[in-house]
């Protein structure tokens, strides 16, 4: 089969197509024909080299996968040939505490796909069976590729790591991005009033059609005058940032009393300062999402389902074409996410 491999990272990363063995079921997994790879914002760092740790880069990348079971392993059940999937992030044990207690995306020894197990940038992927969910009955398998990462991922952030609730107000940074226009949607479908930070004027259009009437076109400024002016000078309840560093000062200034910052996102690599007296006086919060379990995979599988949170697929491309596909992401020319067909 062929599949694809970070030659070189770097700036212009060199990535090749290479024919590899086809993987085979062994007990208890699965093989996917790959049927949609989402191109993620963390695929791009592992890329550039921006992101380092924990990357083997003799493993094929890719871990937004959807697909077919196209071969079943001994002592697998409730999975047949044809049957329509969706890969989670992290291989994991499901027998370990964190497994246990439905945290399976910190799995004691679990390995990310793509990352430490190879990944959907090829034909064929192999999974254990406990760590695919049904994609919903229907829905096309390339749309299907975004439920894990980024909607199972903004569902963790949203519900479970902010909590957030309905009537609440929620602002979300780098909006037009992958992770940022499904977390929009997530925050919507639990009922808050959502603003939307771009720093893409190209993306506004698109953007109202997701949060009406909330749109903040903040580009190098300080988007916090803004959520302040928006909110009649209380701030937001909740941030959640898929940018990271580079506007982590506003987002603290944007709060509420009690506000919660929710970060799942780094775009540049810095670092970020603030004065903690910020925090102090807010009573706020800051915490880290990334992964996404199984519950949160089949919360994403719900809502897309019923129409709550739309897969926004940007273009299905080619896996030969994932130079330029990079390309795209890193010049923010593209609004949700790439996907890439083997
Ligand atoms: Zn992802
Ligand atoms: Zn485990």
């Amino acid at each position: 089969m062929k599949a694809l491999f970070i030659e070189m990272p770097g700036p212009s990363p060199q990535i090749g197509i290479r024919e590899v063995e086809t993987p085979e079921a062994r007990s208890g997994e699965v093989v996917m024909e790959v049927s949609a790879a989402g191109l993620c914002g963390h695929d791009i760092a592992v890329m550039t080299g921006l992101l380092r740790r924990g990357v083997d880069y003799g493993v094929i990348p890719g871990h937004e996968v959807a697909g077919r079971v196209a071969q079943v392993g001994a002592d697998v059940s409730g999975l047949s040939s044809g049957d329509a999937v969706v890969a989670s992030l992290t291989v994991f044990c499901g027998e370990c505490d964190r497994c246990a207690a439905g945290m399976d995306y910190r799995c004691r020894v679990g390995r990310g796909v793509g990352h430490g197990v190879n990944g959907g940038f090829a034909e064929y992927m192999r999974i254990p069976a406990r760590c695919v969910t049904r994609a919903p009955d229907g829905m096309d398998l390339t749309q299907a590729a975004l439920l894990a990462c980024p909607i199972g991922v903004c569902a963790r952030a949203v519900r479970s790591a902010a909590g957030v609730a309905g009537g609440e107000t929620v602002l979300v940074t780098g909006a037009g991005g992958g992770l940022g226009i499904h977390a929009v949607q997530v925050a919507r479908a639990l009922g808050a009033q959502v603003f939307a930070a771009t720093s893409s004027a190209d993306k506004l259009d698109e953007l109202e059609r997701f949060a009406p009437g909330g749109v903040i076109l903040g580009g190098e400024l300080d988007f916090s005058e803004l959520a302040l002016a928006f909110t009649e000078d209380q701030g937001v309840d909740v941030v959640i940032d898929t940018v990271g560093s580079a506007v982590f000062r506003s987002s603290v200034r944007s709060l509420a009393q009690y506000g919660r910052i929710v970060v799942l996102g780094e775009v540049a690599g810095g670092r970020a300062s603030l004065s903690l007296t910020d925090l102090m006086f807010r009573d706020a919060s800051v915490h880290g999402s990334t992964g996404a379990s199984l519950s949160d995979i089949a919360a994403a599988a719900e809502m897309a389902a019923s129409g709550e949170a739309r897969p926004v697929v940007h273009a299905a491309m080619a896996l030969e074409d994932a130079g330029e596909a990079v390309r795209m992401v890193t010049n923010r020319e593209v609004t949700g996410r790439i996907a890439l067909v083997p």
